[in-house]
């Protein structure tokens, strides 16, 4: 069963700023198995490099329920992006039978515990890594 994976971490340069995040864990754990790159910001239809940006009022739970908004350093609301490659990277999901993510630390899409969000620990969930829980795909964290 293939396993989907932050495409930063694999070399990618999908990076708001036109980097990547290469890891070497994730390369070799990929090296064995079958595998689905994705970047959920390009699969929602941002572009590369594109303005960083934030969750405003929650993470990316509440950013699924409607509470919450994402928004980038330009002041451009970029929610219904984000919303947008949540459902898209989960669509390679259902398709593939991935029911494993490996997914980028600390990002307001793929991270598990983000600090580019505004709740009361200081960190929350990306919306992609909320998307994800929701539809009971496991996620690894990695990079
Ligand atoms: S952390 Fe996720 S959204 Fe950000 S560049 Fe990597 S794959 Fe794309």
């Amino acid at each position: 069963m293939p396993v989907l994976v932050s495409a930063c971490l694999l070399g990618v340069r999908c990076r708001y700023d036109g980097s990547h995040n290469i890891d070497q864990n994730t390369i070799q754990i990929i090296n064995k198995t079958p595998f689905i790159p994705i970047c959920p910001e390009q699969l929602g239809g941002l572009s590369t490099p594109r303005y960083p940006s934030n969750i405003i009022s929650g993470d990316g739970k509440d950013v699924l329920n409607g509470n919450a908004k994402v928004m980038s350093i330009s002041g451009e609301d970029v929610t219904e992006f984000f919303i947008k490659g949540a459902e898209e990277s989960y669509r390679l999901a259902v398709l593939s039978g991935a029911k494993k993510a490996i997914l980028k630390k600390r990002s307001p899409s793929c991270g598990l515990a983000t600090p580019y969000c505004q709740t009361y620990s200081g960190y929350g969930l990306g919306v992609t890594a909320a998307f994800f829980i929701n539809h009971g795909i496991e996620i690894i964290e990695a990079g």
